[in-house]
């Protein structure tokens, strides 16, 4: 039996995610050994328009990377979003809240106006083609992309936590840093990263991305609770390009 192909594509990110892969060490050893990889610009120099998974990291932002995009998902019988930038924009999309033409000046300089630097809204990877899983993260976890993985080659379907950081950081019995007067994002993001920020005494940023169903209730009642306003909370959220949702 032939082994599924595997392609790692990247767009707009720092390739971060990217290095959580490379930094897998013998873990990746066997990975490979049960799949053929068949293009990984990162690591590897051949190209391949033939795969079955397909795993992209990055942010779509610009027109040219829409069609990219769009190509990759016709030969793909799988895609896998990778990481923040993927799976809901990441930090690219801070951009969006400002003038572009003034973005692009703020970065290019004089050079902002030249064809090649063109930019466009950041969008994560499913707002332009369907996603087909999510590693979620910035970056993504070593141990939950291999799960994944094994997951795609057994043909089952990976479970991601679809509740709160604050349920994994209740168990560790950290105690809340909201007590030290932060913003943690705890109540509204997904877990999943073992509350790895808060359990290393720093708030949760948000980085996987909301839960399906927020708690927004409870997490009034904890600004409630310290005094803090809907504002303070909406401020936060913009770092992983997730102000426009949950409805706050
Ligand atoms: S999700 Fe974070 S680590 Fe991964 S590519 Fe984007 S910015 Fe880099
Ligand atoms: S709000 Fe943050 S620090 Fe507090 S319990 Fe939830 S995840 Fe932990
Ligand atoms: S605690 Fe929050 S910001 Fe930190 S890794 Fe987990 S989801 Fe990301």
């Amino acid at each position: 039996m032939s082994k599924p192909r595997v392609a790692i594509f990247d767009f707009a990110c720092c390739e971060g995610c990217q290095l959580q892969i490379v930094n897998l060490e013998e873990e990746i050893l066997d990975l490979i050994g049960v799949v053929d990889v068949v293009e990984w610009r990162e690591a590897m120099s051949e190209q391949s328009q033939e795969y079955d998974i397909a795993l992209i990291e990055g942010s779509i932002t610009r027109p040219e990377d829409e069609e990219r995009i769009k190509e990759i998902r016709k030969r793909a019988k799988i895609l896998v979003a990778l990481g923040a930038c993927a799976t809901i924009g990441g930090v690219n999309k801070l951009k969006n809240n400002f003038d572009l033409d003034e973005v692009k000046t703020c970065v290019y300089g004089q050079d902002a106006g030249m064809p090649h630097l063109a930019t466009g809204m950041t969008k994560a990877v499913d707002e332009v083609v369907p996603v087909d899983f999510k590693i979620h993260g910035c970056p993504i976890d070593r141990k939950e992309f291999t799960y994944v993985v094994r997951c795609l080659l057994m043909g089952k379907t990976p479970v991601i936590p679809d509740y709160p950081v604050c349920v994994e950081c209740k168990a560790k019995e950290n105690v809340c840093r909201w007590e030290y007067n932060e913003v943690c994002l705890g109540p509204i993001i997904r877990a999943g990263c073992g509350a790895r920020c808060p359990s290393t005494n720093f708030r949760c940023f948000g980085c996987r991305g909301y839960v399906e169903n927020p708690n927004v209730e409870a997490a009034k009642e904890v600004m409630d609770k310290y005094g803090l306003t809907i504002d303070d909370l909406k401020q936060k959220m913009e770092l992983f390009g997730s102000k426009q949702e949950p409805t706050i």
